[in-house]
């Protein structure tokens, strides 16, 4: 088992696979942003293998795939496949932007990717354009077919809500969600780099409340993972998680730690505590050692994000961390 200073078990990973992605989110990665890491420095196959197959033999059960956008990297079903098979690992899921799903998502279902989560803002092709700097709606919603028919159970959107941007489109997207099956978490944003406190952060309280009423929905409690707070309706069929960093912070039941492509263990996504795992992987370290070094940087896990009281410290945006 993986406990942290506070007594929290981690059993989760976010795995970032890349930095690249084919958006420019608004609230995400800056539009001139070219700055990428250079391949070499990326963990190989082989490598997150072995990081990841330690996490699992310290209790790790559940990873994520993500990015930047996790699609862009090549062979990724090969990589899923492989973590799939390592013993302990009963989970593995997937972040993505679902504009490349319709090439991968049976290989992905195949190799044993069970769940994802689409990011999408909005319903309106022009807003798509304006918020992640492509006109990619067609290329989400058929991503999103796809990954239906390749039998991805559950689906959730993961919806940024954002003042004066997209929040009048909240209840079309609850709509959108209960018509197709789908699960929706709406997200507060969080100030991450320049973009991410230059977005119209939206308090999801009183959207909570406003969806409560107009879709007579009820306090929903989904077991596990995750730090939605839930509604859902009276048949249990539609489910709606609120992502809420901002107003109602739940680090004290934080079960995570990310891994970046770099080979970075960051420790809390607001926050700056980290820990190089790469050295270790290339200057011959056995598992043991890298079992310790996983061990030791659970020391170092913060109690908390900062997002409120300290809203200019963190200089890496999202895509960096692994979302
Ligand atoms: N490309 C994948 C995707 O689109 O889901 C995975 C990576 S993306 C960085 C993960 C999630 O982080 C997305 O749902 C995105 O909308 C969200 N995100 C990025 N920057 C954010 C910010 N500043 N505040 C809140 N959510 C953010």
């Amino acid at each position: 088992m993986l406990t942290d200073s506070f007594n929290r078990t981690i059993d989760y990973l976010r795995l970032s696979v890349t930095d690249r992605c084919d958006l420019r989110c608004s609230y995400c990665m800056p539009e001139g942003f070219q700055d990428y890491e250079e391949p070499s420095h990326w963990l190989s196959f082989d490598e997150i293998e072995r990081v990841v197959g330690a996490f699992a033999r310290l209790g790790v059960s559940q990873v994520r795939l993500t990015g930047g956008e996790p699609l862009l990297r090549a062979h990724l079903p090969e990589l899923a496949g492989r973590l799939k098979r390592l013993p302990g690992l009963r989970d593995l899921s997937l972040s993505t932007n679902a504009t490349q799903m319709e090439k991968h998502a049976g290989a992905l279902k195949a190799a044993g990717v069970s769940r994802i989560n689409v990011s999408l803002d909005s319903l309106q092709a022009q807003r798509i354009a304006q918020i992640a700097g492509r006109d990619v709606l067609p290329k989400i919603l058929s991503g999103l077919e796809a990954g239906q028919r390749a039998g991805f159970s559950p689906i959730k959107i993961n919806m940024v809500a954002m003042r004066g941007v997209n929040e009048d489109e909240i209840a079309d997207m609850v709509a959108f969600c209960m018509r197709h099956g789908y699960t929706l978490r709406l997200i507060e944003t969080m100030p991450m780099g320049d973009t991410g406190r230059n977005a119209q952060y939206l308090d999801l309280q009183p959207i909570k409340e406003q969806l409560r009423r107009q879709f007579g929905l009820i306090e929903g409690f989904v077991a596990g993972s995750g730090p939605a707070r839930y509604l859902q309706s009276a048949d249990g069929a539609f489910t709606v998680g609120f992502i809420t960093p901002i107003s109602q912070h739940f680090c004290a039941t934080c079960n995570r730690v990310r891994l970046a492509v770099d080979g970075t263990l960051y420790l809390c996504l607001g926050q700056d505590e980290k820990v190089e795992l790469r050295p270790l992987l290339r200057s011959g370290a056995s598992d043991q050692d890298l079992e310790q070094a996983i061990r030791q940087a659970m020391t170092v896990k913060p109690e908390r994000h900062e997002f409120r009281e300290q809203p200019a410290k963190l200089v890496r945006f999202m895509s960096m961390t692994g979302g």
